[in-house]
């Protein structure tokens, strides 16, 4: 801990609350953030020396764990040539490829720095694309920090957004009708009262940031159904859940096909990569082919290219979802074990994603449903887990990431870790 305190207690004087992202901060769990320093396959080392198993995985990029060979030596080949040249490269073209090749959804794509400003494009493009200023979002999605996203619900149908942050124009927020998940009657109600209004319909391909709310295949059926009848595009963000699924895509485990796809996080293997693609006919509004304009210095540059595709490669070429499945499953089934005689306390995985949920008996679908007052009891047994050499996101919100570098006896260390917590009253 010695050099992590040391090194947060200067970079406080430095950067808003020490950090460049918000949660990182171990506000919610209590204790000072880990300064990280090396990744290797399934673990990091902190700036103490001290290993963990991650569970984090820098929220979701690393999907093939740490440092995978193919992805290190694919950068490394990339810097040795120089590492932006602000020119098409070959790297974006290869990546763009894969990615059109391997999702259905998918005719062209775009690649931007980050799933924010990938979000932030999508819902330019479906504006410019329907001539509508209006879309619709889901209360517990969370689609980065884009202006007109940060808004939360109000009491009731078809609310208004208001701001959920300071620095949101209301001009802004009042564009932005907010509903919450699995609620079909109010669904086909606020579509009645505002769908020819709305541009799109933006949901998490599986809601993942505010707990894990896997929807049904019924409600996002009608979603789209609903969209389609109203002339509003369906926007699947599949920023987190997108490679994370047994069926590589949330939009294939529904069976539905959004009319654009919001991509991020793994498809950079850790380099700051966000994507958008979906319907040709749609793509084609991008600039320089149409009106809607959009722009980066560093879009498409070589290294996060490169990056990409050595995973996207890897992770096709080495079965990752199957993989996935089977240790997924392991996990779930030991962990299910320890939990059997906890009341309240519950345990959800999808594919590489898991959660943590408190207070009922059956995994939540909204965020009105999630039980908050668990985050005391996540805060005592995120401190434990640490000290037992576990890495979980320091929220109780947050989803735990599987990745390939983990093994089957590393997982059983985790549920032999919460089965000691579990005798020392951690739960109680
Ligand atoms: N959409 C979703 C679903 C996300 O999970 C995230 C990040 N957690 C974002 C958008 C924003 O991505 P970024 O942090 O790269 O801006």
């Amino acid at each position: 801990m010695q050099h992590s305190e040391a090194l947060f207690k200067q970079a406080e004087t430095l950067m808003p609350g020490g950090v460049n992202s918000p949660v990182r901060t171990f506000g919610s769990v209590g204790g000072t953030p880990l300064f990280m320093e090396r990744g290797e396959g399934a673990f990091v080392t902190d700036a103490d020396g001290v290993s963990y198993l991650d569970f984090c995985g820098s929220w979701g990029p690393l999907v093939l764990g740490h440092r995978y060979p193919e992805v290190q030596a694919a950068v490394e080949d990339v810097v040795s040539r120089g590492w932006t040249f602000g020119t098409p490269v070959k790297e974006e073209v290869a990546l763009a490829a894969l990615v059109v090749e391997k999702l259905r959804c998918v005719d062209m794509v775009r690649f931007v720095n980050s799933g924010t400003e990938a979000v932030m494009s999508t819902l330019r493009l479906a504006r410019g694309f329907t001539g509508r200023d209006h879309v619709l979002k889901f209360s517990g999605c969370y689609h980065g920090h884009v202006d007109c996203l940060l808004v939360e619900a109000g009491s009731g149908l078809a609310t208004f957004g208001t701001a959920s942050s300071a620095g949101v124009p209301a001009d802004f927020a009042r564009l932005t009708a907010t509903m919450p998940l699995d609620d079909l009657s109010g669904l086909e109600q606020l579509f009645v009262e505002m769908g020819d209004k709305l541009a799109a319909v933006i949901i998490e391909g599986v809601p993942a940031n505010n707990g894990l709310l896997i929807q049904t295949s019924e409600y996002v059926t009608k979603l789209r159904e609903l969209c389609t009848a109203h002339g509003c595009l369906l926007v699947f963000d599949e920023v987190l859940s997108g490679f994370r699924m047994p069926e590589v895509m949330a939009y294939e485990h529904y069976g539905v096909t959004p009319d654009l796809v919001v991509l991020g996080k793994v498809i950079g293997g850790g380099m700051p990569v966000g994507a958008y693609g979906g319907r040709r006919d749609i793509m084609q509004h991008v600039s320089p082919l149409g009106s809607v304009y959009q722009a980066g210095t560093l879009s498409g540059n070589p290294v996060a290219m490169a990056a990409g595709y050595a995973t996207l490669k890897a992770y096709f070429e080495t079965d990752v979802p199957t993989r996935i499945e089977v240790l997924g499953n392991h996990l779930e089934t030991g962990v299910n074990k320890v939990l059997a005689d906890v009341p309240g306390l519950g345990f959800v995985r999808l594919g590489s994603l898991f959660w943590f949920y408190f207070g009922r008996s059956e995994a939540p679908r909204s965020a009105a449903n999630i039980d908050g007052s668990g985050a005391a009891i996540f805060a005592r047994l995120h401190r434990f887990m640490l000290n037992e050499g576990m890495y979980l996101a320091p929220s109780s919100y947050e989803v735990g990431f599987l990745n390939t570098a983990m093994t089957e006896a590393n997982l059983d260390t985790f549920i032999a870790a919460l089965a000691k917590a579990k005798k020392e009253g951690m739960f109680l």
